[in-house]
């Protein structure tokens, strides 16, 4: 199943530099989370932990790379 919730572009989430993590809210009261490493390996799906939304992180991967 491929149907997001929504489609967020990566500087909207908000990055833990500790876990190199992003996250953003999801309607349920968590976080859709996804990692620097993923972003890098070229998934563009932050998952929810606590439901079943999935959000498209939009972003430039040849930028983001650059920015490592
Ligand atoms: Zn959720």
């Amino acid at each position: 199943m491929s149907v997001f919730h929504d489609e967020i572009e990566i500087e909207d989430f908000e990055y833990d530099e500790d876990d190199e993590v992003y996250y953003f809210p999801c309607p349920c009261g968590d976080r859709f989370q996804i990692s620097k490493e993923e972003l890098l390996a070229g998934e563009e799906i932050a998952t929810c932990p606590s439901c079943s939304l999935i959000v498209k992180v939009i972003y430039d991967k040849e930028v983001f790379e650059k920015q490592q």
